[in-house]
């Protein structure tokens, strides 16, 4: 038994190797999220099998991120790496620590100026608003993310690390911070960190950039350094308040395709399916399939979530490209919403 355990990790190349140490550490810190989230929670009362839990955890973080894997190393930067060749091997000889160190840092200074700039361009805001639109906010929900924009964001990510020549492990290593990361500044876990949320982001900044106050629709931007927040002026973090309102300011599809579908063409479904037995059919179809299992297995009807309403919109300031609908109602500006944006000055 021994033997063939031995000869199975001796078999497999370094990358195999460090996947065998970062899967289970992503697991385990998924497991101290999810008892962080049921000890200390952000939201009180916020469930396990939120809305959308199934979208984020099948279609996003199972599916997408299988194709788009296949697409971006074997389609975009192995094409590009055989083209290129050796000719930028910079940091081929440093150590790894160090490699992993200024790849972090160097994409997250990226990101954050990526990320500013999706909630400033009525365009890229489309390749945005679906990691914007879940009103229950978890350990899961950073992974709504559009294909277009991890398509982008990952390919800037990670062609850098192949073709300067870092050690490949550095890859996994990278990918297991990013999810980590990604998962800890999502999780509904009360943190305060202070003095430590000027440099490591987390849940207390992050939180209120998924919150739909006016406030925060232009703040927030940084992912793993909160320190980018702070320095470009963008940073908010009101004492002692929390948010009240989650997601997107206007209605936006719940299911994965028709989520990409309303970022090149905007509809109403409501509309559609009453015009369309075919977008009916489709439409309803996940529900029938959960509604059946429910009406057979009652333990599954957790599968079902908790739905939240889609209220009106309640907040003034519009997210560029957000629905062309100029007769939603639209309250006045509440004492809260006018405060201005807390800078480090
Ligand atoms: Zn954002
Ligand atoms: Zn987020």
């Amino acid at each position: 038994m021994l033997d063939t355990i031995s000869k199975f990790y001796h078999g497999l190349n370094a990358v195999g190797r460090t996947t065998l140490y970062t899967t289970p550490l992503l697991l385990l810190a998924v497991a101290v999220l999810l008892v962080l989230e049921r000890k200390f929670p952000y939201r009180k009362g916020l469930p396990f099998f939120r809305e959308g839990l199934w979208v984020d955890l099948f279609w996003y973080t199972l599916v997408q991120s299988y194709f788009l894997q296949i697409l971006i190393f074997g389609f975009i930067i192995q094409p590009l790496a055989a083209r290129l060749g050796a000719q930028f091997h910079w940091v081929s000889g440093w150590p790894v620590a160090v490699q992993v160190g200024l790849f972090v840092v160097t994409h997250d200074f990226y990101i954050y100026w990526f990320h500013r700039f999706q909630h400033n361009s009525a365009f890229f805001w489309r390749t945005h608003e679906a990691h914007h639109s879940g009103k229950q906010v978890d350990w899961l929900a950073g992974s709504r993310s559009h294909a277009v924009e991890i398509i982008i964001n990952q390919t800037i990510e990670f062609a850098p690390i192949v073709l300067l020549g870092a050690n490949p492990i550095v890859v996994p290593i990278k990918a297991l911070i990013d999810a980590v990361w990604g998962m800890y500044i999502h999780a509904n876990v009360d943190v305060k960190s202070g003095r430590l949320q000027y440099v490591i982001n987390g849940p207390e900044m992050h939180l209120w950039h998924h919150a739909d106050h006016e406030e925060v629709y232009f703040a927030n931007f940084s992912t793993k350094f909160a320190t980018w927040d702070w320095l470009f002026g963008t940073a908010y973090l009101p004492a002692g308040r929390k948010p009240v309102r989650w997601g997107l300011p206007y209605a936006f599809p719940k299911d994965y395709f028709l989520q990409h579908a309303f970022s090149v063409h905007r509809f109403d479904e409501a509309a559609l399916a009453e015009q369309s037995a075919l977008f009916r059919a489709y439409h309803g179809l996940r529900w029938r399939l959960l509604g059946w299992l429910g009406r057979h297995v009652p333990a599954a009807r957790a599968l079902q979530g908790w739905p939240v309403p889609d209220g009106a919109p309640e907040t003034v300031a519009r997210r560029p490209g957000s629905n062309p609908a100029p007769a939603a109602p639209v309250s006045p500006a509440t004492p809260e919403s006018s405060r201005p944006v807390a800078t480090a000055s």
